[in-house]
């Protein structure tokens, strides 16, 4: 399968804001139109992401990417989700700033970070920290009604760490997602001793990712992807290279950039 989007548009697109949702305490994501095509969507892979571009927040003209958290059968609209990064000038200004009827510059779809069906193996493992569970929620939500069908995976399990409970970005997708045959989500809270049982206690380590996964995966059969911090990224990589998964079949996506 080549990589490429859909539908490719060339240039800068103009991406109307049309809804916000406060998805955490820091963290907003934002649904947008694109202008030029009387309101339709562009297309996109699941897992890609837009360079958004902007003119005035600095004396230069500034760039950053983020990833389509919506995915693309989903809804009519494509999402971006947004974290605050401490001192970030970009995230804290989209959070603060952009109001419905907000008119972003935009290019892409961009990357490479998605499931492809002719070189992946059937289960899909991702492993994700914070604002880095965006491009999976929109992998998940892309084959959650299709699994075992013809260029979708047979099963997909996230995990998934988040500081505490009121950390959990995306979390109504998650617990829609979770409740698919087929999907499988665990959450791991690295700062909220207190929550329930259902949520994993503590950072995410070799030893825990062992505890979710070995029985549940057949390592000979599976795709890792991760995305978050390079700590997290480098764990869950030694974690599937330990279980003899190769190097072609481990994927990651960096937000640092
Ligand atoms: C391919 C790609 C996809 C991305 N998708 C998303 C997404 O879906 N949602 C999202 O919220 N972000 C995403 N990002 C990150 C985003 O592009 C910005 O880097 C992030 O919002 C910080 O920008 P800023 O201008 O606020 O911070 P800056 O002003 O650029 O940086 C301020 C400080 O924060 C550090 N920093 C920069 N980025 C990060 C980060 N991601 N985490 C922690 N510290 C950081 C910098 O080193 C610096 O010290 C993505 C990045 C890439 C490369």
């Amino acid at each position: 399968m080549e990589v490429t989007a859909r539908r490719v548009k060339r240039g800068w697109m103009n991406l109307k804001v049309v809804q916000i949702v406060e998805d955490t305490w820091d963290c907003k994501t934002f649904f947008m139109e694109d202008l030029e095509e009387g309101g339709r969507t562009w297309d996109y892979w699941a897992g890609q992401y837009l360079t958004i571009r902007y003119d005035d927040v600095a004396e230069k003209p500034l760039v950053r990417s983020y990833t389509m958290s919506s995915s693309p059968r989903q809804v009519a609209n494509c999402a971006v989700t947004v974290k605050r990064v401490e001192g970030g000038l970009i995230s804290n200004w989209m959070c603060d700033n952009i109001k419905v009827g907000t008119v972003l510059r935009a290019r892409g779809p961009i990357g490479k970070f998605i499931y492809e069906q002719d070189k992946d193996k059937a289960h899909l493992v991702m492993v994700a920290a914070g604002s880095g569970v965006t491009p999976f929620i929109s992998i998940m939500r892309e084959y959650q009604d299709r699994l075992g069908q013809s260029g979708s995976p047979q099963k997909m399990t996230l995990v998934v760490s988040y500081r505490s409970r009121k950390d959990l970005i995306l979390w109504r997708d998650i617990e829609e997602i979770a409740r698919h045959p087929g999907c499988q989500v665990f959450v791991s809270l690295s700062r909220d001793n207190d929550a329930p049982s259902t949520f994993y206690q503590g950072r995410l380590s070799m030893d825990s990712l062992n505890g979710m996964l070995n029985s549940s995966v057949d390592f000979t059969n599976a795709t890792f992807m991760s995305c978050g911090p390079q700590a997290i990224m480098d764990m869950a990589k030694s974690f599937a290279q330990m279980k003899g998964v190769p190097d072609s079949q481990i994927k990651t996506e960096s937000f640092e950039s």
